[in-house]
């Protein structure tokens, strides 16, 4: 980076830090340093940062929990934007709570339970910011937060400040129209419905204890690295033979831990980095993995399964380089 550039975007951004190793913004703990790195607490400094990167011409990577992230090791060569929240969230009349891109999602889970209003429940235990799951349209559990999304602001590539209603959101598996165009959620209400306090935690609590059961929680992961399949994607022969398996979630799909599973890939070792024993689906960072150890494993996983089943892996987990 050249030095004027340096200079400008530090004038910019006094509060912008330098080296800032991205292992340790990330649940997987793996990455490099980040050049540039600054949080941001409200929408006011979220806008300016952003506006600083693009007027000095720095890249930049709006950054949530880091828990849907693989950082390269050498890290990332720009700004990294990490939202945090400052306003939190807010009951509005109608059963609508509207909460900042940086809330956590336990901490939404929580409010919600407090005011007995039922609508995200499902989505106890899930790792990350609200912003980062309005972005890849986050489920679980046979629920998306696309079913109670009522309306997302969120800044687009011009710097305008939109609103967008559910249906502009364009969610579907995984994606919204803010993953596709790399626009960045701002706030967003929520349209949910009152409900008995104790059901709704209750809720809440299973789904935890059932991440607690089955999934690898004890080393560090980025959840699951692939998408599941969705079923049409197999031949004939292959729908009928993994009929047991499928499960509408949200539309019927063949668990990836299966496939890998069956692929006897679990517990499958490069470098410190595992494919799970006790969830194939997740990768975990056994000792000191390196960005490339989970690369290796990907491309292992996924040569498998397009190998026994014909089926191209999709990737869930964001590559950041
Ligand atoms: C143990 C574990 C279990 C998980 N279980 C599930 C699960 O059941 N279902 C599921 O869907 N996911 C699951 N995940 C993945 C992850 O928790 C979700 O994808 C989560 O929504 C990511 O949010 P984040 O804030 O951590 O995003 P990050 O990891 O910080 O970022 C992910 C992507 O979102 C972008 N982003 C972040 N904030 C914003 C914003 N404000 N505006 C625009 N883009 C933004 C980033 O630029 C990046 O591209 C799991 C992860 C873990 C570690």
């Amino acid at each position: 980076m050249e030095e004027k550039t340096v200079l400008q975007l530090k004038s910019l951004l006094p509060d912008i830090r330098e080296n800032v190793f991205l292992k340790d913004h990330a649940t997987f703990k793996i990455g490099g340093p980040a050049t540039y790195f600054i949080e941001v607490r409200s929408k006011e400094d979220l806008i300016k940062a952003v506006t600083a990167a693009k007027t000095c011409g720095v890249p930049f990577f709006i950054l949530g929990g880091g828990s849907n992230l693989l950082v390269s090791h050498e890290g990332f060569s720009g700004l990294i934007i990490k939202v945090l929240h400052e306003k939190g969230i807010v009951l509005k009349p109608g059963n609508i709570v509207e909460a900042s891109a940086g809330v956590e999602m336990k901490e939404l889970v929580s409010f919600c339970i407090d005011q007995a209003l039922a609508g995200i429940e499902w989505s106890g235990g899930l790792p990350g910011t609200f912003g980062g799951a309005i972005r890849g349209n986050a489920g679980a559990f046979g629920g998306e937060i696309k079913d109670s999304i009522l309306e997302v602001e969120a800044l687009d590539d011009d710097l305008k400040v939109r609103q967008f209603s559910n249906k502009d959101c364009q969610f579907t598996y995984r994606s919204s129209i803010f993953k596709l165009n790399n626009w960045i959620v701002i706030s967003a209400k929520l349209q949910l419905t009152p409900g008995d306090k104790k059901v709704i935690a209750d809720i809440a609590q299973s789904r935890i204890d059932y991440r607690k059961e089955k999934q690898p929680l004890h080393l560090p992961n980025a959840g699951s690295v692939f998408k599941n399949c969705d079923l049409k994607w197999f031949s004939k022969e292959w729908q009928e033979k993994l009929a047991h398996v499928v499960k509408q979630d949200p539309f019927p799909v063949v668990p990836t831990a299966y496939l890998l599973s069956e692929c006897n890939l679990k517990g499958t070792r490069i470098g410190g980095a595992e494919i799970s024993t006790k969830h194939p689906n997740f990768i975990v960072n056994v000792e000191n993995a390196k960005t490339q150890d989970v690369l290796d494993l990907i491309e292992v996983a996924k040569k498998a399964v397009k190998e026994k089943y014909g089926v191209t892996l999709e990737q869930e987990v964001h590559y950041l380089q």
